[in-house]
């Protein structure tokens, strides 16, 4: 028997994030899962929410979107997924239906949207969360992989590959990417070792960061600006 309300990091409107006791949540559709929140990462638009500098966000809201989570409860139409499933998880959520997803803006669905901002869903800062579209929304974990190898890869890993094909990067080309946070260290990567990049060029102020990119092999020349002088 789970409790009745549970921890969360929420928003509660501009530049105020507290830790506070919210209703642990409840199946609403039969496509829901409620699953227990197993890792969580903070995004940058986390901050820029919890600062306020996005106002349609409503509040107050849990916060948080990436995510793994096993699940605890399945509504009746959820087929692929059962109890005890450690999962991945998208996010967000989207109908296919209304008209933001018709017209292909999927994180403004008027029925979803990301987990923890603008729309319905509540967050993953959270002991437990309900992810609607559940068998869409969470993918198992395969085995002998954990939570921390797969976190980084709905967010983060497919930000960088938004980013490098609007670049449109082909074979053999050379490519800077300036900043290698999570986000940079993904373009890296991909750049390399699925892009077939000439060159990858890594630049940051935050020297870890470049150390990184270039022990995995995934960054050829590293410049830190703070550092290096970068006219020479
Ligand atoms: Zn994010
Ligand atoms: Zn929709």
């Amino acid at each position: 028997m789970m409790n009745e309300t549970m921890k969360a990091l929420v928003y509660q409107g501009p530049g105020r994030y507290e830790l506070t006791d919210v209703p642990v949540p409840e199946i609403k559709k039969p496509t829901d899962v409620i699953a227990k929140v197993t890792l969580a990462a903070i995004c940058t638009s986390d901050i820029h929410q919890v600062r306020g500098e996005i106002p349609a966000v409503p509040y107050p809201r849990t916060q948080g979107h990436e995510f793994c989570a096993e699940v605890v409860e399945t509504g009746s139409a959820v087929k692929k997924l059962k109890v005890g499933d450690r999962c991945m998880v998208l996010p967000g959520t989207f109908c296919g239906q209304c008209v933001m997803c018709q017209s292909g803006r999927f994180s403004f669905c008027q029925d979803g949207g990301i987990f923890g901002s603008i729309g319905s869903n509540e967050g993953c800062h959270a002991e437990y969360i309900r992810i609607p579209q559940a068998d869409y929304t969470m993918f198992p974990i395969p085995p002998g992989l954990t939570e921390e190898d797969v976190i980084l890869l709905p967010d983060m890993l497919a930000t960088a590959w938004f980013g490098i094909t609007n670049a449109n990067l082909q074979e053999g080309q050379s490519i800077a990417v300036i900043g290698v946070g999570p986000v940079g260290q993904c373009t890296c990567l991909l750049a390399k070792k699925a892009f077939g990049a000439k060159q990858v060029i890594a630049i940051d102020t935050l020297q870890y960061r470049l150390d990184l990119a270039q022990k995995e092999g995934n960054a050829d020349i590293i410049i830190n600006p703070a550092q290096d002088n970068v006219k020479q």
